[in-house]
């Protein structure tokens, strides 16, 4: 069947997406980026923040339509966070819906589908995490690992399930449908949309845990995730050795707390750092990152090991959610202030050149405008490269919602929110024309889509190119789109607050060749 796919949310969404489209081809659909002509329409969803959940309500309120009207054989289906969430309510609410896939059950798509097109209406959805969490503490699988309350994967039956998607995956270039939603790794914590349409095969996403344990009183995560579980390293290891004989030559390890993987086995254990090293060691590997990092359990081996390996890049995605310790409190943080000033300084001491970036929140229940001006001014101390600003959005059962009053008001969250964009302009410019003069190792992604939009006139030997750079710093170039995954040297010229601007090496030594031979023409004249 024709099938498209759209995904929302988070770069952990993302790669659930490319596991899965991987999984539909495999079971013969096709995937179609056209949604008028799919006849199953999927949407990987996000409930992080209302906003988000909204665009995903009006989208399947205009497909019910449709199908009612004009279409009804067309199969719809909610994947992933919002679909855990709601669960049942949401085929009551949308007649049309005849799947609804929790994120643990992804797996099972091909199956789900192939019931709906016989008729069915499905719902797969994870155990309640809550209660799961609760299995688990009753009748612990593993050892525990030594920090609070982690699990590693259990290693027994119920492990094969857990990364069935993960170890299933195919190698080969993925490249998923709509990816219209809200993606979180955008400048300005702005939905910015893919760079260039489609990731490169050098590029590759590996999920080393699942779920959340932390429970920040804002967030809805460690109700739709889970537990926080990490997976078997010796897996994550043959998954990368797989993707990079393939030619995956950048691979970023993914969790919603990365640093906190950890795993126990026959009374040895795996942190997060020995996993790093592992990894690196993986043969023609060149660049190894890592998102989202909590400041809580960034200790100094993850930072020894990233100062260490030269594939590592040096680049932590690093959020505060605040800068002060009242709010941070009351988040359910568990760190202070200073206690991330102090991990900012060492990771700058010990990592040299290190990029940090930030995620904020404003408007949080209770936050004054001290409170604001100290998350200002944190922004300011760290020089992140750029920082995801979210105004608090209350989410159904998070601590938060339960009991805090969503007391201050949207015209001060929006106000609050722009003054935070403002004063990271100022601080993302300072930063990015730090690297003007300098040379930059780009990995090419592609043509970039902003200036084809802006009417850009690519030839085949020239056009608008863009990257990233180890400090994962947007940079655009000219040069010929054959360069696409591959590794090029760029003299950088240019910043804005957002992106560096610069030359290819190579053509700037002609220039600078040219120039000279023209010069030393007309002195012979
Ligand atoms: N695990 C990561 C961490 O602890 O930093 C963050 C994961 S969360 C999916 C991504 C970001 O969404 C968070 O860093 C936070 O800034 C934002 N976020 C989460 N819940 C939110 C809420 N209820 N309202 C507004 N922003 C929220
Ligand atoms: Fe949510 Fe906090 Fe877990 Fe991040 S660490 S996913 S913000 S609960």
């Amino acid at each position: 069947m024709k099938v498209y796919l759209e995904t929302m949310g988070c770069q952990m969404n993302r790669l659930d997406s490319e596991l899965v489209t991987a999984s539909l081809r495999a079971a013969g659909h096709e995937m179609v980026d056209d949604h008028g002509q799919a006849e199953v329409v999927l949407y990987n969803t996000c409930s992080v923040r209302r906003h988000a959940e909204e665009k995903v309500y009006s989208r399947l309120g205009g497909d019910s339509r449709r199908k009612a009207h004009h279409r009804p054989r067309l199969i719809l289906g909610v994947l992933g966070c919002m679909a855990q969430r709601e669960g049942q309510e949401l085929a009551r609410r949308f007649g049309g819906l005849d799947i609804v896939c929790g994120p643990g059950q992804l797996a099972r798509l091909p199956e789900l589908i192939a019931a709906a097109a016989a008729g069915g209406r499905v719902v797969a959805l994870d155990p309640d995490p809550i209660e799961a969490r609760r299995a688990e503490r009753a009748s612990p699988a593993i050892a525990d690992s030594g920090i609070s309350d982690l699990k590693s994967g259990d290693g027994g039956a119920d492990e094969a399930d857990f990364d069935a998607l993960d170890l299933a995956r195919d190698p080969s270039p993925l490249t998923p449908t709509g990816q219209a939603g809200e993606v979180f790794d955008s400048p300005k914590g702005r939905p910015l949309g893919p760079l260039t349409g489609v990731r490169v095969n050098a590029q590759a996403y590996v999920r080393v845990m699942k779920g959340c344990d932390n429970f920040c009183t804002y967030c809805i995560v460690p109700l739709v995730r889970g537990p926080e579980r990490s997976r078997r390293p010796e897996r994550i290891v043959q998954e990368c050795r797989r993707l990079v004989d393939a030619g995956v030559t950048e691979i970023t390890l993914l969790g919603q707390t990365v640093n906190r993987y950890r795993w126990s086995d026959g009374g040895k254990t795996v942190r997060f750092s020995d996993l790093l090293a592992c990894v690196a060691d993986v043969p023609h590997l060149r660049r190894l990152r890592f998102i989202t990092s909590h400041p809580l359990d960034f200790t100094d081996d993850i930072l020894h090991i990233m100062a260490g390996r030269s594939n590592i890049c040096e680049y932590i995605h690093l959020p505060p959610q605040s800068g002060s310790d009242a709010v941070l409190g009351r988040m359910n943080r568990k760190y202070t202030r200073g206690r991330y000033d102090e991990l900012v300084d060492r990771a700058r001491q010990i990592v040299p050149g290190v990029v940090l970036a930030g995620d904020f929140i404003v408007g949080f229940p209770g936050e004054t405008e001290a409170d604001h001006e100290a998350s200002a001014g944190l922004m300011r101390r760290s020089g992140f490269k750029n920082s995801f600003i979210f105004k608090y959005s209350p989410r159904p059962g998070t601590a938060a919602e339960r009991n805090m009053p969503d007391d201050v008001p949207e015209e001060v969250k929006r106000r609050r929110n722009n003054e935070l964009l403002a004063v990271q302009q100022q601080v993302g410019l300072a930063h990015h024309r730090s690297y003007i003069g300098a040379s930059a190792e780009v990995l090419v992604e592609g043509p970039s889509v902003r200036a084809a939009k802006q009417g850009f006139e690519p030839t085949a030997e020239r056009t608008q190119l863009v990257g990233r750079t180890r400090g994962d710093h947007i940079v655009h170039f000219l040069g010929p789109q054959s360069l696409t995954g591959q590794y090029v040297r760029v003299r950088i010229t240019e910043a804005t607050s957002l992106a560096l601007r610069g030359e290819k090496e190579e053509e700037k030594e002609e220039k600078e060749e040219k120039e000279e031979k023209e010069e030393k023409e007309e002195e012979a004249v």
